[in-house]
């Protein structure tokens, strides 16, 4: 095991993953048991147009309105984009452990 000079300690990239493992989403998984496949937005995202929530239909997050025939065009948009911009959003968010945002290499020290 080898980890060279002016990168992390051994302990420090322990704790990094466990900073990352703790970055997961919270929210996912625990609305009441109910069997939603891996959509995060369900019943959280909304429709741009008319406000109504967004469901998932296929790999699309839709207006629900679209889908009961109340004239919003709706607008789908697929699901693995969305998530993956959420979940960046909500990444970039959190404090970063280290306070830097460019990681963990912080060159020279001591
Ligand atoms: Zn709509």
């Amino acid at each position: 095991m080898s980890v060279g000079e002016g990168i992390i300690t051994v302990g420090e990239r322990e704790l990094i993953l466990r900073q990352l493992e703790a970055r997961t989403f919270p929210l996912a998984g625990k609305r009441h048991g109910h069997k939603q496949g891996k959509s995060l937005l369900t019943g959280i995202a909304r429709c741009g147009l008319c406000g109504a929530r967004m469901g998932k239909a296929g790999t699309s997050y839709q207006c629900s309105s679209h889908r009961m025939g109340r004239g919003c065009s709706g607008v789908p948009a697929r699901v693995e984009s969305i998530d993956d911009y959420v979940t960046r959003a909500f990444l970039s968010r959190l404090p970063s452990p280290t306070g830097s945002p460019d990681g963990f290499a912080t060159g020279s020290r001591g």
